[in-house]
């Protein structure tokens, strides 16, 4: 994979890439303006350049919308998408299907699926998560990321807090259950969050390195879950969290909230759940080194004093999600992978129940 960082040099290999190539740019009415200036920038280089331009504000990766894209995308040679999640992962599951490259314009720092190989798309009104390529270029001008809404940076953020008790729950999965750590994507995925944790004060200002180290991290999701063959390095118990509230969005139909923002607050809740097993000196096998872990974690208190510095919401009830669909979430969001976390930690433990009011009155 070719990332680069934007600068004069960075820029023209990226479109050296597309040299001589029927290239497919594929939008939506967010990232129109760019969108219209990469494709300038690429006629020098490229044979020619289509275009699917979606006038969606908040596209949803359909079927048709897919279908619209992989139209236009297999009279080409490459395809780029200029955007973050939706797009990205519309561009992955058409250039994987057509056997061709593509390539991302990164927008926001809002979420770490840009070199991850899952796609999430929509079939039949369901969310599904195809196994895909990754990009083989991704181009990030810190000047364009920057600009992005600043629900989408806060988004990112909450995405790389979620690191901590994914992490975490690798450890304790380790102590508990034997399951085996992959040093390097562990030791890489840990380093990349800590610089974005470390020049926090500077995100706030939305300051070039800050940014920077975040869409690293973001990037670095990718890497070390493709080191580590499995997405264990970027993903537990929040996520769980996160898919269990989406699909329930999904099947209801309505607006998804942003992947990042569901991730910060069960990053909270899960915080929470270590906590309580620390203070309630719950007993298991392994429980005093599983305890150790709940403290080396930050609290409570200083990752939702971050979060709503970003302006991200700290309570699933900011986000639209419905009081019943979060005490289904915290019996059952274990279920979605089948992945050993503090949430089948505490199921196990038979102490779902007990812990269910303390999170409704936190995140509620
Ligand atoms: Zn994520």
């Amino acid at each position: 994979m070719n990332i680069e960082y934007y600068h004069e040099s960075g820029f023209d290999r990226f479109f050296n890439r597309m040299k001589d190539k029927t290239v497919t740019v594929i939008y939506d009415v967010n990232t129109k303006p760019y969108a219209e200036w990469i494709k300038e920038k690429l006629s020098c280089f490229a044979k020619e350049v289509l275009s699917v331009e979606y006038p969606d504000e908040e596209l949803m990766p359909s079927e048709d919308k897919c279908e619209q894209a992989y139209e236009t995308a297999k009279k080409s040679e490459y395809v780029l998408a200029v955007g973050s999640g939706t797009l990205n992962d519309m561009a992955k599951s058409v250039s994987t299907r057509l056997g061709i490259e593509c390539g991302v314009l990164a927008t926001a720092a809002s979420m770490d699926g840009y070199c991850s190989k899952g796609a999430a798309l929509m079939r039949g009104g369901l969310k599904v998560t195809d196994e895909v390529h990754t990009p083989s270029d991704v181009l990030i001008d810190l000047e364009i990321v920057r600009k992005a809404p600043h629900e989408m940076t806060a988004a990112g953020f909450g995405d790389i807090i979620g690191k901590y008790t994914c992490l975490t729950d690798w450890k304790m999965a380790h102590i508990v259950k034997g399951e085996p750590i992959h040093e390097e994507a562990f030791a890489l995925m840990e380093k990349a969050r800590t610089a974005v944790v470390d020049s926090f004060e500077s995100l706030t200002r939305y300051e070039a390195k800050a940014v920077e180290n975040l869409m690293n991290a973001l990037i670095v999701a990718g890497t070390s879950m493709a080191i580590c063959g499995n997405s264990r390095p970027a993903s537990g118990s929040e996520h769980h969290q996160s898919h269990f509230l989406e699909m329930d969005f999904v099947r209801r139909g309505e607006k998804i909230p942003l992947h990042g923002v569901k991730v910060a607050i069960g990053t909270l809740v899960s915080i929470t759940l270590y906590n309580y097993l620390k203070t309630q000196k719950i007993q298991f096998e392994g429980a005093e080194e599983v305890y150790k872990l709940a403290e080396e974690l930050p609290s409570e208190e200083t990752v939702r004093n971050m979060l709503q510095q970003l302006g991200c919401p700290v309570r699933f009830s900011q986000i639209g999600v419905r009081k019943e669909t979060m005490e289904e979430m915290i019996e059952k969001a274990y279920t979605v992978r089948d992945r050993y976390t503090v949430l089948t930690l505490i199921h196990d433990l038979g102490l779902t129940e007990q812990v269910k009011p303390i999170l409704m009155e936190k995140f509620y």
